[in-house]
């Protein structure tokens, strides 16, 4: 029997705002433990939450961007349980009436067409505190509980059980990924867990119209490892069904050094959390006119942007795709083309060395030692004929390093072009007088090795020569 995988995603994305979401605590990452808290995030008796109105904010702007529909009058709800980095014994999270329902997300995996995948809702909600298990100052030995974290406001987006592959799963991810920092909602910082993903994994005989039993897989914390949780899970599936066993509902963890996913525990279900309203939080009432504002206010996407890369500059899908992969990247990007250059010279610079460099020294463009003004100088030279393009990737290296303008490193190093067709010439006359037997030999039919002459003169001229002026010159000299 052939089976069919099915995935569906829950998301947690953690909002980029300066409080927590009931409270006035910081949500600033990596502090002591327990100093970003106050009397509501520690949930002592009697205190109150008050909504942090960035929160709501963010998460119209992410239902927006994910083509939901935002709900007129949500509610927050107590989902109850007992762990110990949850001192209040619920979270407040959304169950009925969440913020944002029904939107969808259009996701390309290479060699497939584009397809369209659902967002069942988006929920606002709290996250809980961190156990840590004696490895901080000030705990030698045993546990604690570390409340920094906890009220701290996420978003989840929950996807239909529309993927149906791993690379689906990853496609639907980098995307969401992209919207939300995007938007600068979201670090997107994985490792960090600001975006962190439970994976909904099962298998059905192929062409059954019946779901089958899902194992959900926890916080799985990057592309890769989501790829490698579900494609093991899948293959686990398939061989107990195979064995004429059955797929058990139940929470699983990924382990990633050893690629596999474990058994947590047994599924819990909805009506275990005891879920009722809060009645600390009034129902939130969102009119029209606020979705619309922020509508307005809603930056132009990323697959907007890409799109418009591509009719107003001319690049090709790939170029704009490449450069709108964030909004950094982009904004770079048009602001060189806003200096008045070739595009087309500016995505490729983007694309090579702009691109190999920060990866080398693992910086983002926000941080990029060559501002787009410098570029554009270093561009600007190069179509002025004052150095060569091979030279241009020396003089980067040097501003990279330095930050200096290129014009003072041409200066300062002595790289200017030399186009003097008389300084060329007795460049290559020597050339033509050492190599003899080589020019008897081209002159004889082996055309290939016009190649080896215009290296030759290019290394005598220590990479300044023309190569247009050059390549002209030889080939008339080679003639004659
Ligand atoms: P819970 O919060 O209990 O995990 P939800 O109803 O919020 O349950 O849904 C969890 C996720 O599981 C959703 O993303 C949904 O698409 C996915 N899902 C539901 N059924 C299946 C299934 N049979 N196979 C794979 N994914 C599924
Ligand atoms: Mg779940
Ligand atoms: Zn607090």
């Amino acid at each position: 029997m052939r089976f069919q995988p099915v995935i569906g995603l829950e998301v947690h994305v953690q909002l980029k705002t300066a409080s927590k979401i009931f409270c006035g605590c910081s949500t600033a990452f990596g502090s002591e433990p327990n100093s970003q808290t106050c009397p509501v995030c520690l949930g002592l008796p009697g205190a109150l939450p008050v909504l942090n109105k960035q929160v709501v904010e963010f998460a119209i702007q992410a239902g927006l961007a994910t083509n939901c529909s935002i709900t007129p009058r949500s509610v927050f709800a107590r989902k109850n349980y007992f762990y110990p980095d949850l001192p209040k014994g619920y979270q407040i999270s959304q169950f009925e009436d969440p913020i944002c329902q029904h939107g969808w997300l259009d996701i390309q995996v290479e060699g497939q067409e584009s397809k369209r995948i659902g967002i069942t809702r988006i929920h606002m909600e709290e996250d809980a505190g961190k156990l840590v298990h004696g490895d901080v100052s000030g705990l030698e030995e045993g546990s604690g509980v570390d409340l920094n974290r906890a009220c701290t406001p996420l978003l989840e987006v929950v996807s239909e059980p529309d993927l149906r592959s791993s690379d689906e799963a990853v496609s639907y991810l980098k995307q969401l990924h992209q919207i939300v920092t995007w938007l600068g909602i979201c670090d997107g910082n994985m490792e960090e867990g600001s975006f962190r993903c439970d994976a909904n994994v099962s298998v059905m005989p192929v062409g059954s119209e019946t779901l089958g039993t899902r194992a959900e897989i926890k916080n799985v914390n990057s592309f890769k490892f989501v790829k490698q949780a579900i494609e093991y899970e899948i293959r686990r599936q398939i061989e107990l069904i195979e064995d004429g066993a059955t797929v058990v509902q139940e929470t699983r963890l990924f382990d990633p050094t050893s690629g596999t996913t474990r058994s947590m525990r047994s599924k819990e279900e909805a009506h275990d959390y005891r879920y009722f309203p809060d009645p600390d939080l009034v129902p939130l009432v969102i009119d029209d006119a606020w979705v619309q504002r922020t509508r307005d206010e809603l930056p132009e996407l990323p697959e907007q942007r890409m799109q418009r890369f591509m009719t107003e500059w001319d690049l090709s899908a790939y170029d704009a795709e490449v450069l709108t992969a964030s909004r950094s990247l982009a904004e770079y990007f048009e602001a060189c083309v806003a200096l008045h250059v070739n595009a087309k010279a500016v995505s490729n610079w983007m694309m090579g060395e702009i691109t190999r460099a920060l990866n080398d020294s693992g910086t983002s463009i926000d941080c990029c030692p060559v501002t787009p003004r410098l570029l554009v100088e270093l561009l600007k030279l190069i179509e002025g004929g004052t150095i060569s393009g091979k030279i241009a990737k020396t003089v980067f290296e040097a501003m990279w390093q330095s930050g200096k303008e290129p014009a003072t490193i041409v200066q300062e190093q002595g790289l200017v072009q030399v186009s003097d067709s008389g300084a060329i010439e007795a460049i290559i006359d020597e050339i033509l007088t050492r190599e003899a037997g080589q020019v008897a030999e081209f002159r004889s039919g082996k055309d290939k090795l016009f190649g080896f002459f215009v290296g030759q003169v290019m290394k005598a001229s220590k990479g300044k020569a023309n190569p247009a002026v050059v390549n002209e010159l030889l080939l008339s000299k080679l003639k004659g």
